[in-house]
This record gives structure tokens, sequence and C-alpha cells, in this order.
């Protein structure tokens, strides 16, 4: 049996960044995923700005990195589609990428072997994490951990569960760290030969499921990842089948039906839940933290929660290393991860989520907001107005 001082349980981009986090840390880390890589992941590929500066300052020469790494797709702009109305375009000043989650994932995990020490374990599900009564001399370490796998079976210290929105990590406490979670669900299908630019990604916003939005991101070499996405309440009770939903839609809606004319499915249709910041909730425990969709850190707004998770398996890292600088691994110490995950992503989370439950309550007034931005006078009149107030 191995011990460890960390066990990183999930080698997604929270496991990843965890894992590069740690690399200067002198710790014995081990990283142990179910899956063997390249993986997949059933997502809307769209990889967030924020994601990449995580990268950044994790390793210093990221951009160099990331030039070489081919299976990526450069998008200028992103656009809001409604019915009837002109899209809204807003364009980035700033480098954004969409890249399959087959490819991103497995080049973060390349980046964990090729820059750390970390001792990696694929294709080893967990299905059981149990603290130990040993107790270790000396500090305030109360017990030791053990994680069992069909084939694996380690201790460690501390544990870091970023192994998802099933998370076992979460699952193995007593306190139940899922309890009220909103959750989304959303499914996606990869097409070819999708008649739309190669550099916009389309976000369309459906009269028929108002809580809800389908996308279009090109993801290089022609293949685009469509998705529909619906809150898990508009769905509950009334036998809403989002796969149906997603090929009804694909089928009756006048727009997208005419961007997807003569597109070829290369692929299932597969969905997953998105577990969604909606208020503070605790993500630590003693000797245990909780990082990415496993601490429900996906943005109500968005969807996305590749940024969100690589930030926080870098916050946990940090709060890691001062638990082992200061022989601290108490609940109460652990709190301060809390904190810093709340300050520096639930605040945003959380002000994101009060606006999607404006969006999806008021559809029509969405849609007048969108009719009257859309309108050229008024866009050069809060053009005007903003650059006024900036030269301020
Ligand atoms: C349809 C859909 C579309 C989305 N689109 C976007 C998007 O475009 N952009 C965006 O930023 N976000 C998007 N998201 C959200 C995004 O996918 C997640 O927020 C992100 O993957 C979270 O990363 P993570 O590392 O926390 O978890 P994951 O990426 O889920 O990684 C968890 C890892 O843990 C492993 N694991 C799980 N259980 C065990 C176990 N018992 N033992 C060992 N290993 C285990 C898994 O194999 C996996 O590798 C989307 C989600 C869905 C469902």
């Amino acid at each position: 049996m191995s011990h460890y001082d960390i066990a990183i349980i999930g080698a997604g981009p929270a496991g990843t960044a965890c894992a590069l986090a740690l690399r200067e840390s002198g710790l014995r880390v081990a990283l142990v995923d179910k899956s063997t890589f390249p993986r997949d992941k059933t997502c809307g590929d769209a990889i967030p700005g924020p994601a990449l500066k995580v990268l950044r300052k994790l390793l210093p020469d990221t951009d160099e990195i990331f030039d070489q790494f081919t299976e990526k797709q450069r998008v200028q702009s992103s656009s809001v589609h409604l019915r009837n109305i002109k899209p809204i375009y807003v364009n980035w000043v700033t480098k954004a990428y969409n890249s399959p989650r087959l490819d991103f994932d497995n080049f973060l995990l390349d980046l964990v072997k090729k820059y750390t020490e970390t001792n990696i374990y694929e294709g080893e599900k967990i299905y059981k994490v149990e603290q130990s009564s040993h107790h270790k001399s000396g500090g305030f370490k109360p017990s030791t951990f053990v994680i069992e796998g069909k084939n694996i079976h380690l201790t460690c210290d501390l544990i870091i569960g970023c192994d998802g929105a099933n998370s076992i990590v979460s699952r193995s406490f007593s306190v139940d760290f899922q309890e009220n979670i909103k959750n989304s669900f959303a499914v996606r299908a990869y097409y070819a030969g999708v008649n739309c630019a190669a550099n916009d990604n389309r976000f369309y916003l459906l009269d028929e499921l108002p809580k809800g939005y389908f996308w279009i991101f090109p993801v290089g070499k022609n293949v685009y990842n469509v998705g529909l996405g619906v809150l898990t309440n508009q769905i509950k009770g009334k036998k809403i089948d989002v796969k149906d939903a997603f090929h009804d839609i694909v089928k009756q809606n006048p727009d997208i039906r005419a961007v997807l004319q003569g597109a070829e499915l290369l692929d299932k249709v597969k969905g997953f839940r998105l577990p969604l910041w909606s208020r503070r909730q605790p993500i630590s425990g003693a000797q245990m933290m909780l990082a990415g969709d496993a601490a429900y850190l996906v943005d109500p707004l968005q969807g996305h929660g590749i940024d969100k998770a690589m930030q926080s398996g870098v916050l946990a890292a940090e709060q890691a290393i001062s638990c082992f600088e200061k022989g601290n691994f108490s609940a109460t110490f652990m709190r301060d991860y809390d904190e810093k995950v709340y300050t520096q992503i639930g605040k945003e989370l959380g002000r994101n989520f009060r606006l999607m439950q404006w969006v999806s309550g008021y559809p029509r007034m969405v849609k007048l907001l969108a009719r009257i931005g859309g309108n050229e006078r008024v866009k050069q009149l809060g053009q005007r107005l903003f650059y006024r107030k900036k030269k301020k």
C-alpha cells in the first residue's frame, strides 16, 4: 500500500491544475482517474479565457506550449441569436479558443506528466474513501484516508476531490455536500459541415425552452460542437427528455435547421449534469477539500466550468501547502479555502446566478432589450455615453 501526503481524485481541469500548482511543494502527490487518457468528457468545448490565465501563472511559457498544441480552434466572437431579431455580436479582444475535451484534458495531463513528480494512476475508479481510525503521532492530523478502487489501495493525509459532478469524495462524508445544489442538464453532439463561421460561438435563446439555450461552437477541422442545456427545474416532473428536445429543435427550429441542413452527425448525442453555483455552501472538512464540479462551481449564466475548476484546483493546492507548513488539517483551518473560493469565484457566480434567473424568468423583456440593443442608433448612443463616462 502506498502512502501519499496528498491524493487528488480526478484528473480533469481541476485535478491537473491542482497537481501543477503543487509541483514545487516537495509533497508526495498521487493523481487518480477512473479513465485512461485521452478520454472524452461531455462538454461544449469552449475553453474560457481565464483557464489559460491560470495556466500562464502556473507555467510561465504557457503561450509557447499552447501554440504547439494543435487541437484547438481560435474564436474571435460570440453571437446571441433570438428568433426574428438581428444577432448580437461580441468580439473578443483577448485570445479565446475551443478545443475538444478529449484533446484539451489530455494536453493538461501531459503537462502534469512533464512538469511534476506526481504519481499518476489512470484507469483506476475509486469506489471507497474512508478516514481510518489510525492516529498519527503529533500535529493536528487526526487520521489517514484510505482510498480504494478495484486494483488500487492508497493512503494519504489530505484528499482533494476533483472528481466532477458525481464526486465519490463528496459523497463519502457525513456532511451532505451536494444538498441544495441547483443543476442544469446539457447534451452535445459533434457535427461536420455546419453552415456557419468557424470563428464564432453561437448561442440561441429559444422560445420553446426559455430556461435554456442551444449552442453551436466550432472546434476545428470543420467539426462543430452542437448542444442544448436546460435548467433541471424546467424539466423536473414535466417529462422533457433533453435528448429528444435536442433532436426536435434541430428538426423544427427554423434558424437552427437552416444552419444544420446537410450537416453530418458524427457520433451519439451525449448528456451530463452541470452543478451550478447558486449560493455559498461548505466545500471542505477536516483533511479534505472539493474543487471544480465537485464543489458545484459551474457558472449558472454561461454553463462554463473549466476555468472555475482550474482556479479552485490552484486554491486547493495553496491551502494544502499551508496545511503541511502549519501542520493544521482541521475543518476550521480548511474554512480559509472556502472563503477564498467564495471571494475569488463564488461572488461573481452568485451575481451570474441572479442574472440567469432574471434572463430565464423574463424572456419577453430579454427580447425587447435585444431588439433595442441591436438597433444601430441605440448602439451608437450607448457607445457615446460609455466613452464619455470613461473619459471623465
Ligand atoms: C454538456 C456540457 C457542456 C459544457 N460546456 C462547457 C463549456 O463549453 N465550457 C466550459 O468551461 N465548461 C463547460 N461545461 C462544464 C465543464 O465540463 C465542467 O465544469 C468541467 O469539466 C469541470 O472540471 P472538473 O475537473 O471539475 O471535472 P471533470 O472535468 O468532470 O473531471 C473529473 C474527473 O474525475 C474522474 N472521476 C470521476 N469519478 C471518479 C472516481 N470515482 N474515481 C476516479 N476518477 C473519477 C473523471 O474520469 C474525470 O476525469 C459543460 C458541461 C456539460 C455537461
